[in-house]
């Protein structure tokens, strides 16, 4: 019996046509075209169901709101259906995904984002090949997570960065290896897949609460007073971009004293790396450790995307400031090694 793709159309580059002031999604262009592709009618296909949003969205313009509209959607069609796909803006891809994981508890199936760098209505696209590529996973292996496909790659949600504003390779995981390689054969790292919950388990939908967080690289000479004001209430929860394995410029006391108000009235402050690949490690050096000390908190080797949303997930789950604090530095959804 065919397998049943329930694909979520949200708008970006990958259904977009040409007007005077640059690309805008199509309603009905995109649909039409996956429709009629020859494609389909391969016993390798399943049989899809499109469900385009309205208004469809650049997703430079997309919020939590729509996240959770993604997510309910989901949740009100996984009896059935056997695989979700997320047709979606490349430019918050990685924050989209990361949220869904979070979002979507117990998921048995798999849900994969996918976009396009160059629209399905150029001759030459990526747009057709990461189709295919999506519901040909979606169709034949069963990893239960949310995952978004690009190019030649599978990744974890959770794990991926835009990392290309124009290559057709646009996504990476930095801190994990994709979960599968598309090449000749698509391979699956299965030894990498998060573990199938039971049989029996039912999927949980959560909702996410409108809260205010917001993330801060630091910059050498960042003043203490940007510091300050950034982390005024109703701020509730801030990913700090540090240096290396997370540190910062602890010789200066207002940074510190900021940074120890904001985390003693209550706000989360979470350390997670300005460079691409690696960890945050505070103890590695007093430039660390004196974050460490005034109450910011590990994001060891997290995404901002990841962070930023896991933030907003948790705050959401009506739990004390400390219990969101000591989950932010747990392995929820396979965002994070430690
Ligand atoms: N601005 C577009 C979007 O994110 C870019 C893309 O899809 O590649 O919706």
């Amino acid at each position: 019996m065919k397998k049943r793709v329930y694909i979520i159309y949200t708008g970006g580059t990958i259904g977009m046509t040409p007007t005077a002031d640059g690309y805008v999604p199509a309603p009905g262009y995109l649909a039409e075209q996956i429709r009629a592709m020859p494609e389909l009618a391969s016993d390798l296909m399943p049989e899809v169901d499109i469900h385009e949003y309205s208004p469809l969205l650049d997703s430079a313009n997309m919020t939590p709101a729509d996240w959770h509209k993604i997510a309910s959607d989901i949740g009100s069609h996984y009896k059935q259906y056997d695989g979700f796909i997320v047709l979606h803006g490349t430019d918050t891809m990685a924050y989209t995904a990361s949220a869904l994981a979070f979002m979507l508890q117990g998921l048995r199936k798999p849900v994969i984002l996918t976009g396009s760098q160059i629209p399905l209505c150029e001759v030459r696209n990526d747009a057709r090949a990461n189709i295919i590529t999506a519901l040909t996973i979606a169709a034949n292996f069963d990893i239960p997570e949310v995952c978004l496909c690009f190019g030649n790659q599978l990744l974890r949600g959770c794990r991926s960065v835009k990392l290309s504003a124009d290559g057709l390779d646009a996504f990476a995981s930095p801190n994990l290896p994709p979960l599968g390689e598309i090449g000749v054969d698509i391979r699956i790292n299965w030894e990498l897949t998060q573990p199938a919950p039971p049989v029996d388990s039912i999927l949980r939908v959560h909702e996410l609460i409108p809260v205010s967080i917001g993330a801060l690289p630091l910059w050498p000479g960042i003043s203490a007073e940007v510091v300050r004001n950034f982390l005024q209430p109703p701020l509730k929860g801030l990913i700090l971009k540090a240096y290396g394995v997370g540190n910062g410029p602890t010789n200066n006391r207002e940074f510190l004293s900021a940074l120890e108000e904001a985390a003693s009235r209550g706000a989360v402050i979470v350390d997670c790396t300005q460079c691409l690949r690696g960890s945050v490690h505070l103890e590695d050096y007093a430039t660390g450790s004196a974050l460490a000390k005034v109450g910011v908190i590990s994001g060891f080797d997290m995404t901002t995307e990841a962070a930023l949303a896991k933030l907003a997930y948790l705050f959401s789950q009506n739990l004390s400031v400390d219990e969101i604090r000591r989950l932010m530095q747990t392995n929820l959804r396979g965002e994070l090694t430690c």
